[in-house]
């Protein structure tokens, strides 16, 4: 027997409710890889998970963590064996299959990406999907031709999972960071990260009626979209790009077409669940080398399973500061 937060639902009422259970491995999905998970961490849909669902999860019970990392304990896969470090993000585990609150885990071996050198269990998790999301953001403004001495990148929810990642990695390879926070308390925070301007979220969150500003920005990692992202498509410098990484600001793009058509801006859309192997191993290797783990220490706030139906609630309040560690053991 183990422990997992499991997530059930009154049929009559609808409402659901998450508590720490004891299950067992017979409980668990059937897959090819069992993982003795020891970290996990929340993200915005994890907060959905543990709470109303929000369309995400299939059936309940239900198992929440959409990511995890661990140890092999048994696998029929031949890529893994058992005492092999893994890594888990995406593919809709702790959605529509049980994820990563547990001790234990049971998943495809194509869901997994072996640990990379550099990284253990715990940072992998500070990383976690935010993480490696704004690793992928990165990688693909760097694939759209930024460079150093292009001029200031801009972070948008900078204080969140993926905008303190974005900003320290940024930072760390050099370039110039300027961080939009609605949060002015976490200025000291941004820039023990490496942000060397905060942009005030008021400044930039209200929509414009002019389509183009002055080009201010070389390139952009941005977790809110909506009108921010609509207002930032504006004040890029021409021909540079912006990765669109999530919505915590809303999914419409009050939006004209004209930054693309006269400043040859681009928005490059980044998905981090179905991302192909080679991109995720790519990421991975690139988070072991570019993002300094001491600015990674200063981002964690620890947790545990059972801290998890607060926490759960607060990300979805947008009151999550950084990068939440749930020990599940
Ligand atoms: P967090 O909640 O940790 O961070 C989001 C941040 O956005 C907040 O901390 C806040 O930053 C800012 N924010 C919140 N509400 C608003 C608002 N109404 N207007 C403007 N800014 C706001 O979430 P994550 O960093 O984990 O995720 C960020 C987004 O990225 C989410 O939408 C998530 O669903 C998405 N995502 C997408 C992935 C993909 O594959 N594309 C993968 C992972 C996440 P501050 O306080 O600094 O203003």
């Amino acid at each position: 027997m183990f422990n997992a937060l499991v997530v059930r639902k009154d049929e009559d009422s609808g409402k659901t409710s998450a508590a720490v259970e004891e299950i067992g491995l017979d409980d668990l999905p059937e897959a090819e890889v069992t993982v003795a998970v020891e970290y996990s961490t929340v993200n915005y849909k994890d907060g959905l998970c543990i709470g109303p669902g929000g369309g995400l999860v299939r059936k309940y019970p239900h198992v929440p963590g959409i990511d995890f990392a661990g140890t092999v304990e048994a696998s029929s896969d031949d890529r893994y064996k058992p005492g092999d470090k893994v890594v888990l993000t995406g593919w809709r585990v702790g959605e529509a299959h049980w994820g990563g609150y547990a001790q234990k885990a049971r998943v495809k071996g194509d869901w997994l990406v072996p640990l990379p050198g550099g990284l253990d269990t715990r940072a992998a998790m500070a990383v976690g999907t935010a993480g490696f999301t704004a690793m992928l953001a990165v990688m693909a403004l760097e694939d759209h031709g930024l460079e150093k001495h292009h001029g200031p990148v801009l972070v948008t929810g900078a204080a969140g999972g993926v905008g303190s990642v974005a900003t320290a990695i940024l930072a760390n390879l050099g370039y110039e960071v300027a961080a939009v926070t609605g949060r002015p308390e976490t200025e000291a925070y941004l820039r023990g990260l490496g942000a060397t301007q905060i942009v005030p979220r008021e400044e930039i969150n209200e929509t414009t009626k002019r389509p183009l500003e002055s080009e201010s920005w070389a390139g952009c990692v941005d977790a809110v979209g909506g009108a921010m992202l609509a207002r930032v498509l504006g004040q890029m410098k021409y021909g540079c790009s912006v990765a669109a990484v999530g919505l915590a600001g809303g999914a419409a793009l009050p939006a004209t077409v004209v930054p693309f058509l006269l400043r040859g801006v681009n928005l490059l859309g980044i998905d981090s669940v179905m991302q192909p192997y080679d991109n995720r191993v790519r990421a991975w290797q690139r988070i072991a080398s570019d993002l300094p783990m001491d600015k990674l220490e200063a981002m964690i706030q620890p947790a545990v399973l059972a801290d998890l139906p607060k926490l759960g609630a607060d990300i979805l309040k947008g009151q999550v500061k950084g990068r939440v560690v749930v020990d599940v053991n």
